[in-house]
């Protein structure tokens, strides 16, 4: 977790928050392609053993693989893992705490006593 700026605009009124951010690394993204490539392969495999498409499906599957892997990893990389932080409503100064996990920026919520939506920007 690392100590970022964060963006908020609650309709309009914007506001720059600290919070803890931790972004997927590279490692993480290589792993989940991997781990795609991999499922890939074992439908491939087990397409074998079906009668009529297990002629062709094996290999179109075995050649989708990498491509599944290749998707995932672009797709995973600039996704951020978690986002702690604490911010103020303008409209109803309640103060309350934001936990978001595993999205891809921006996110949105809403103030949980008045119902203020607001954007978040890393
Ligand atoms: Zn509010």
């Amino acid at each position: 977790m690392s100590l970022q700026t964060l963006h908020f605009d609650f309709s309009g009124q914007r506001r720059d928050i600290e919070g803890d951010v931790k972004m997927e690394s590279n490692w993480d993204a290589t792993r989940k392609g991997l781990i795609a490539c991999a499922v890939v392969w074992l439908l491939a495999a087990c397409s074998f053993i079906v009668p009529f498409i297990g002629w062709t499906a094996p290999f179109v599957l075995f050649a989708l693989g990498p491509i599944a892997g290749l998707v995932t990893f672009f797709m995973d990389r600039h996704e951020v893992k978690q986002v702690e932080t604490h911010a103020v409503c303008p409209e109803c100064s309640t103060s309350f705490g934001i936990t978001e996990k595993n999205f891809k920026p921006p996110f949105y919520g809403a103030c949980p006593s008045c119902r203020m939506s607001y954007r978040v920007d890393l």
